[in-house]
């Protein structure tokens, strides 16, 4: 049957739901592809060309147009039949990748970049930030200059996520100077083997580099591989950053799973506690519990899969939780929680790890409200697109940026 094909319900002649629809698309694929017996990337793969990987996005492309409140359903029976997880080798190739190419890219880049970013076959890494441009990500430097059918890049971006693992990058160039910040800047999908791209480990306070610099020497960019116009660079990031904080800020664990599951397992282990203890720990699950019920609800009031300022909530409080809980957790460790079992192994992992045990949930956790943008950084978003405060000052946005001082 082709994937377009429609299903049809027992009434001959009658089309089924489309939740119907979906979880039998499931049946199908755990039947024809077991996860016990199919290699993840086998599995991943079918996933996609059933349309079950993105459920909101076209046809052709990972998806069946549908409403994306329906990917919860397919995760959770997919899940329950222990099938390989889609985005933790990838995130932000799931988080961000995805989603800014199937809004900005041609059919030809979704034909290309999909399919092997869900299967993990092609790890993404982003290239925003830079060492001059942070939370003022509009304000960076790389440059790329036309050379005919290609664009050669030079600069330096910073903090960037997975890129030792990458195969492509999204990155974002200024390519005109003389225009104001937000207007200057492009687009670009970067292959992370070409030449000139360089990438050196940046170690955490957790003694592993989770993250790079990346260095930019006339590395050549083929215009094809530009994501939206020349110019429409900041439009085409806002969708990369909206999802990035429902990415990090977003998650939907099971009850009492995730970090909650996580304190409860300490708690357990290191009992019996005093009544202060007990009353601490069930007040941070149920800020767990409301942080997760307020992420359901801004899912499902997202009808096209597109986040809006919602994202921001999420990602604030998230940040602020994980903390919490996770000094808790090594509070209740007592003396041991002044350990640090895995030791500093300078190591580059292969994909970000929040939670490997309670001390280094304690360090990597510091960096939530910085990563994805900064809570204050939240906080002023929240203030001015949704209760409607007076901006920030920007002395900077309508001056051609090459005038702006920097340092
Ligand atoms: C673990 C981790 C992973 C990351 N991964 C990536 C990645 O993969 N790709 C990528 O491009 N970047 C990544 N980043 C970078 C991240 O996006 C930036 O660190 C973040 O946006 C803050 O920028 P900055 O570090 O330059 O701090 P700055 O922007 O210099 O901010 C310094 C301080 O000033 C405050 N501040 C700045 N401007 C304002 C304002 N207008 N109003 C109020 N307060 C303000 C900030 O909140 C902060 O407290 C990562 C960061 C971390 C910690």
């Amino acid at each position: 049957m082709a994937i377009t094909e429609s299903v049809r319900s027992d009434s001959p002649g009658e089309p089924i739901d489309d939740e119907a629809r979906v979880l039998d698309l499931c049946r199908r694929l755990l039947a024809e592809a077991p996860p016990a017996e199919t290699s993840p990337v086998e599995f991943l793969g079918r996933q996609f060309d059933l349309g079950l990987a993105w459920v909101h996005f076209p046809e052709g492309h990972g998806g069946l147009g549908l409403s994306p409140k329906l990917q919860k359903t397919i995760n959770e029976t997919l899940g329950r039949a222990k099938a390989p997880r889609a985005g933790a080798m990838n995130p932000i190739g799931h988080g961000m990748g995805a989603p800014t190419i199937v809004t900005h890219g041609s059919d030809e880049q979704k034909r290309r970049y999909l399919r092997p970013l869900f299967t993990n076959e092609e790890i993404w890494c982003q290239l925003f930030s830079e060492p001059g441009a942070g939370s003022d990500v509009a304000g960076l430097s790389s440059r790329a200059v036309r050379d005919g059918d290609e664009w050669l890049v030079n600069g330096q971006k910073v903090w960037t996520t997975l890129a030792h693992m990458s195969r492509f990058g999204m990155l974002v160039a200024r390519t005109d100077p003389d225009a104001p910040k937000h207007k200057g800047l492009t687009y670009f999908v970067v292959d992370m083997q070409a030449p000139g791209v360089e990438v050196r480990p940046l170690y955490q306070i957790t003694g592993e580099a989770e993250f790079n610099e990346v260095y930019f020497t006339d590395v050549r960019i083929p215009d094809a591989e530009r994501l939206g116009e020349v110019g429409e660079g900041w439009r085409v990031s806002l969708t990369t950053l909206m999802n990035e904080r429902v990415s990090i800020g977003g998650q939907i664990p099971p009850r009492g799973s995730g970090f909650a599951g996580e304190l409860m397992k300490t708690f357990t282990a290191t009992g019996p506690h005093d009544a202060t203890t007990r009353d601490r720990v069930m007040r941070l699950w149920i800020r767990a519990e409301v942080l997760r019920l307020t992420n359901i609800r801004a899912s499902q009031n997202r009808s096209q899969g597109t986040p809006g300022p919602e994202g921001s909530i999420g990602k604030m409080a998230m940040a602020e939780v994980h903390k919490d809980i996770s000094e808790c957790a090594v509070d209740l460790l007592g003396a041991a929680g002044t350990l640090f079992p895995a030791g500093y192994p300078m190591a580059r992992p292969e994909t970000t790890a929040l939670w490997s045990n309670p001390q280094q949930a304690f360090l990597r956790s510091r960096a939530n409200s910085i990563e994805g943008g900064t809570t204050e950084i939240m906080k002023n978003i929240l203030g001015e697109r949704v209760l409607g405060l007076p901006g920030d000052i920007r002395t900077d946005k309508d001056r051609p940026w090459i005038e702006v001082p920097r340092s």
